[in-house]
Parts: structure tokens; sequence; C-alpha cells
């Protein structure tokens, strides 16, 4: 098959063309906010933009950005830019405090969408031949429907059995003959566990491939990931305010997720000063949306840590990369002033043992006042077995994992074991992070 098809023709539109698209569609999209959403109008004029001086997207760092908060205090409609009418789906973000974001998608808002997801799933060789698990939860998260329509829209014969029911997933996959599963990282760790339990053997599966995203994972749980399953692990990335998962996707070479830029805008920009980055550089990232009428938005912080890669992916692909998110701006833990991420914690534990996929980070107040910072890990049964009653192996082992984190973060990390299936899994996103130093 050739490497362009229909759903991967944008992915090669030549740079200067690119270019000229997105130039076209921001200013399309500047005026059609413009003149259809009161906030915004609002939000130029308090900055003192005049929507004169936005001749061509090369104008676009003169316009304030839009925030999370912007969303929030908006509920649910402000931030509409189609008629109600036109809307023909609501999705929501997930966020547990608060009022939910609310976003509106009009029926061109679900085609680029799905166009999107389906892109992304086409960038690593799936096609109609192939049988999508959709293990996303269904719902006003936007994972669900978001793989789903993708997967329709490649041809896929999609599952929609959505999170959670375990024992009945990987029944289904064994019985329908799936070669794709997609679902959050953490969601397919519990999926291994419960195989390893039952005796379920991967490698009897039609299995090939997985989507995981919608919360931050790491190099190393790939590898862990593959090795246990013999399937490609694929990054998705995405959020409900952009649209969904599916804003980018890796390809086959897993070198980074491609933005699908001729859709969403993307730009960093400098965590303090908020000045646009050179492609290479670490900082915020901040899309715009070039097609969305439902809910448009410009320059959106995701509060999502990367950076834009600069040399072209090996797949010819002219869609510029992003590398692994490192983290959100808002889950960066300050351990006596140290900036930690648990990505950190993550590839160091999965560096020392690939296999201890479960793990829990917590944070305290010693007696005199300092910040403990402690990674729960628990052991495989395996690991457990091996260190039952050994002292000293279990201390050589707990030294190595200290060790490793120590030189990757720069400050001491309490470690301690925990029985085989004694931490939380999650159907959906995990939280790892346990504070409890204002307690
Ligand atoms: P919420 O903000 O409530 O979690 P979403 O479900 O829209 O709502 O989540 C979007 C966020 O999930 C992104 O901004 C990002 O932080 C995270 N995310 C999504 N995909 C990935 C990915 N592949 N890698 C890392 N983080 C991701
Ligand atoms: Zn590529």
């Amino acid at each position: 098959m050739s490497q362009y098809t229909m759903t991967s023709a944008p992915d090669y539109i030549p740079v200067k063309m690119l270019r000229e698209i997105q130039n076209e569609r921001f200013m399309e999209t500047f005026r059609y906010v413009y003149a259809n959403v009161q906030w915004y109008r609002d939000l130029l004029e308090e900055h003192n933009v005049s929507p004169d001086s936005i001749k061509s997207i090369a104008d676009i760092s003169k316009l304030p950005f839009v925030k999370k908060t912007d969303l929030r205090d908006t509920y649910p409609f402000g931030m509409f830019a189609a008629p109600r009418n036109e809307i023909v789906r609501y999705h929501a973000s997930s966020g547990t405090t608060g009022k939910p974001i609310v976003m509106g998608y009009t029926r061109g808002d679900l085609e680029v969408w799905n166009a999107s997801v389906a892109r992304g799933l086409a960038a690593c060789g799936i096609n109609d031949t192939d049988v999508l698990q959709n293990a996303y939860g269904y719902g006003l998260f936007t994972g669900g429907l978001g793989l789903h329509g993708g997967g329709e829209k490649l041809g896929c014969s999609v599952v929609p059995i959505s999170g959670g029911n375990t024992e009945r997933q990987l029944m289904l996959m064994r019985d329908f003959g799936a070669t794709v599963v997609s679902c959050t990282p953490s969601y397919f760790l519990h999926l291994i566990d419960h195989a390893k339990k039952i005796g379920f053997d991967w490698k009897e599966t039609k299995m090939r491939a997985g989507f995981f995203g919608a919360e931050p994972w790491t190099e190393e749980m790939r590898r862990s990931i593959e090795a246990e399953t013999g399937i490609k692990a694929y990054d998705i990335y995405g959020l409900t305010e952009i649209s969904g998962p599916g804003v980018g996707c890796e390809c086959a070479c897993q070198a980074g997720v491609h933005i699908f830029e001729d859709n969403f805008y993307p730009e960093i920009v400098d965590t303090e000063t908020l000045e646009p980055l050179p492609d290479g550089e670490i900082g915020e990232l901040v899309f715009t949306t070039l097609c969305k009428r439902g809910t448009p938005l410009i320059r959106y912080r995701t509060r999502d840590i990367t950076s834009i890669v600069v040399e072209q992916c090996a797949c010819g692909r002219t869609v510029r990369r992003i590398s692994r998110i490192s983290h959100r701006s808002d889950d960066m833990m300050i351990i006596r002033g140290v900036n930690v991420f648990p990505g950190q914690i993550e590839a160091s534990l999965l560096a020392v043992d690939p296999t201890l996929i479960h793990y829990q980070i917590v944070l305290s107040k010693n007696a005199t006042g300092l910040d403990v910072i402690e990674t729960r890990v628990e052991l495989s049964a395996e690991k457990f077995a091996e260190l039952a009653d050994n002292v000293a192996a279990v201390e050589a082992f707990k030294r190595a994992i200290g060790e490793k984190m120590q030189r990757t973060i720069g400050i001491n990390v309490k470690i301690s074991f925990v029985e085989p299936n004694s931490l939380p899994r999650s159907e959906g996103k995990l939280n790892r992070v346990v504070d409890n130093r204002n307690k």
C-alpha cells in the first residue's frame, strides 16, 4: 500500500502550502470568533488589541491567551461561537473539582475530529481490516467517542466496550479477534495484570497495537508494555478543549506525536514570560483551533509541558511532532525547592526493573516540617516470592531504586515496597500522587 492514503494525505502537504493553509484558516477563525463571541471581544478590548492589527498568523503573538479558568468562568456556554441548533454534541472535561469545562461540537467539528483520529491510527498502519477494541470510557469524556469515531471513519470494526469490566475485555479481545486496543496506559496496566492472573496469553491473540493517551506515560512504560504483551504501544495526545484525543498521534516510527497542525496550530511559550519559543525549546504547549466552529479557541494554554521537535520525522510527514509530554504544569511537585515530575519517578523505577509497573508517590512532611517524598512500589508476585524473607536482598533492591531516583532528580526518595495487587488501579486516568503535606 502506498504511504499516501486519503486519510494521510494532509500529513504530507509541502510545508509552504501547510503554512498558507494555516494562515488562511487562522484568519477565518479569528474573524469568526471575534464576530460571534462577546467574551472574546471583551478580552481583546481589555488587552488593547485592535482586531484590525491582526493581519496574518504572524500576528498571533499579539493576541492574549485563553486559560482553563476562562472556560470555567464562562460555564456552560459563554465560549460558544455557533448557534446552539448547530451543536450536535457536548463533551466536558473530567475535572474533578469545581465546574466542568463544556465544549460544543458542530457536525463539521465532529468530522474534523474523527478524521484527525483516523489519521493518527492510519499513521501507525491501522486500516479497515483491523478490529479496534475501544476501552476508553464513553460519555462526556472525549476518549471513548473520539477513538470510536476515528476508528469507524478509518473503516475499522470498532468494539465499543468502554472502560471497566476487565474480565470481559480479555474475553472479547480473544473471541472477536481484536487487533488494536485503545485506553489509558494505566488501564492497560490493569488489563496486563488481570491477564497474568487468569493465564491469558497475549501471544495467542491477534492483538498487535495499542493507542494509549489521556494521561502522561513514559518511554520506559512503553517498553514495559511492549515487552509484556508483544504489541506496539503508540502515544495518542489530545484534550477536550481542543476536541479530544487525536489532536496529535505518533506514527509507526514511535518518535514523538505528530500534531495535525492543519487543524490545530501549536505554539510553545516560555512558562514564565509566556513569550513564544522557537522549535526545540521546552515550554507550555498552546493551541489555536483552525477549523472548529462550535467552541473555537485562540491561543489556549494547555498547561502541558513539551517542545516541538526540530527535525523532520523519518516517516516524511511534514506536520511537526512534539516530544513526549513531560508533565502538566499543575502536576509538578516542588520538594524542598526541587521540581519533581511523576514521569521522572516512573522512568527511574522502570529503568531498574521494567516489570514494576505499579507505583504510588506519597508526599508528606517530617517532624521538622521538611517535605518528604516516598515512592511505594508494588512488587509483582514473582518479585515478592523472590525477595521473601531475604531482608538483605530487600534492602539492596530498595537502595538500587533509591539511588537511581536520587541520580535522576537530585533528592533523596524514600522507597517502600507493598504487596502484589495492593495499590489502586484505574479504569480511566490514574492519579498516582498522594499529597499529605497539608494534612
Ligand atoms: P482533564 O484536563 O480533565 O484531564 P482531558 O480528558 O481533556 O481533561 O485531558 C487532557 C489532558 O490529558 C491533556 O491536556 C494532557 O495533560 C493529558 N494527556 C492527554 N493525552 C496525553 C498523552 N498522550 N501524554 C501525556 N498527557 C496526555
Ligand atoms: Zn512520523
